[in-house]
């Protein structure tokens, strides 16, 4: 039995105390002599049976006039304890609560080891996911950096190249004001020479001279000229570059009128859809949505990342993202991902919506005039953002496979108000506000 070891000793040293020195058993009817022993009744008694006169205790020899003991109610009150604490029974059952316990315990133990487990496999996730992460953040601005390293070494090889193209023009009018200067020097010796001659000699001729050199004026250093291209807003030229380099940048959407519903209008340039009394003439064509007010962009997507920016203005009503090629355009179908469409929405001016399965509530500071649109089809994942401050929205996790267009809806306002447009934006090179 697994017990503690002072709780044994304590327990068979209180054993021995209560153990008669005659049976050597626990007491039966524990009596107590005048020298203070105990024994069994029927123990003493039987080893006092046949004396006549004085008696002695068995255990210390100490004479009794008579046959003379006590009966001690205490001792026999402990000796029944330890009877009963000892008996095989109550031994098995403090065995079994003992198994219990100590199965709770393992089973315990155990829970703690599977929680441990599963705490440092997340441990492992946060830091696999967050290592994936990094290398994605490097790596886009790695793109960046280079583009803009390219950037910089561009305009320094250019600016190197005028430079030399500069000293190039005055080095060549040096070279040839030197010469024209040695000719000239030669002319003056031979002229000189001539000059000294004439004290001697009559001079009958002129001396030969070498064709006098024709040098080209100057041409003139403009330091304004040269230095105009580089004295520019050279961050923001570099931005305007470097926005039409970006990966993915925004795309340049427009309606594809042949899916609009009749109550759709859509400008000549095909970038502004607006809700509208008059049904539209719209030819009959097998991708119009004719139940909902919806109308699909021309460009549709199935692999890369794209980007697209879309302005709702103060719109109280619309919905956005982007549907399956292969929705059905012809019956009233609640928007979904099960049914094809990955979109967020807006109802009674304030309401935000992502168009899960049930709707997600979203609670948004404030209310973005411009929405953007980013779908990474490779990843499937769709992301709302804030096109005001490029806050996120909404991501679903589990987008669309397969083909997608971007979908949108005006929605049929039914106020008097004028009916508001939605607006795909082209132009997207405005100065990010936040
Ligand atoms: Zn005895
Ligand atoms: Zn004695």
């Amino acid at each position: 039995m697994a017990a503690a070891p002072v709780a044994t000793s304590t327990k068979s040293s209180l054993r021995e105390e209560l153990t008669c020195a005659i049976c050597c058993d626990l007491f039966r009817e524990p009596v107590m002599l005048a020298c203070m022993h105990h024994f069994c009744k029927p123990c003493i008694s039987r080893y006092w049976r046949g004396t006549q006169g004085p008696v002695t205790c068995p255990q210390c020899r100490k004479e009794f006039s008579s046959k003379q003991f006590q009966t001690n109610y205490l001792v026999a009150a402990m000796v029944e304890k330890v009877r009963a604490t000892t008996s095989n029974t109550y031994i098995q059952n403090v065995e079994k609560r003992l198994k219990e316990s100590l199965e709770s315990h393992r089973l315990r133990r155990e829970d703690y080891i599977n929680s441990i487990r599963r705490d440092k496999d997340k441990m492992d996730t946060i830091k696999r996911v967050s290592a994936d992460l990094q290398a994605r953040v490097k790596g886009e601005f790695r793109a960046l950096h280079q583009i803009l390293h390219d950037e910089e070494s561009c305009m320094l090889e250019q600016l190197k190249r005028e430079q030399d193209e500069e000293l190039e023009k005055v080095h060549r009018r040096l070279e040839a004001v030197k010469l024209a200067m040695r000719e000239l020097e030669d002319n003056m010796t031979k002229l000189q020479q001539a000059s000294a001659a004439t004290e001697n000699i009559v001079l009958t001729e002129l001396p030969q001279l070498s064709a006098h050199v024709q040098v080209d004026t100057a041409p003139e250093f403009d330091v304004n000229t040269f230095s105009n291209k580089y004295m520019a807003p050279l961050q923001y030229i570099t931005w305007r570059k470097m926005f039409k380099s970006l990966k993915p940048g925004p795309s340049p959407l427009t309606f594809d009128v042949d899916t609009a519903h009749p109550s759709i209008y859509i400008s000549r340039d095909k970038t502004v859809a607006v809700e509208s009394d008059n049904t539209s003439l719209h030819t009959c064509h097998s991708k119009r949505f004719l139940q909902c007010v919806n109308i699909l962009a021309a460009q549709g997507f199935q692999s890369g990342q794209h980007y697209w920016e879309v302005e709702v203005g103060c719109k109280p009503k619309w919905d956005l993202g982007v549907a399956s090629e292969a929705v059905d355009r012809h019956s009233r179908i609640k928007l979904s991902p099960e049914t094809g469409y990955w979109t967020l929405r807006l109802r009674n001016g304030n309401e935000y919506s992502a168009g899960t399965q049930p709707w997600t509530r979203l609670q948004l500071s404030s209310s973005p005039q411009r929405l953007g649109v980013f779908l990474d089809c490779d990843e499937r994942r769709l992301s709302f953002y804030n096109a005001d401050n490029m806050s996120l929205l909404f991501s679903f996790t589990n987008g669309p496979r397969g083909k997608v267009y971007p979908f949108f809806s005006p929605c049929i306002s039914g106020g008097r108000q004028k009916a508001q447009p939605i607006k795909l934006l082209h132009h997207p090179l405005v100065a990010l506000s936040g």
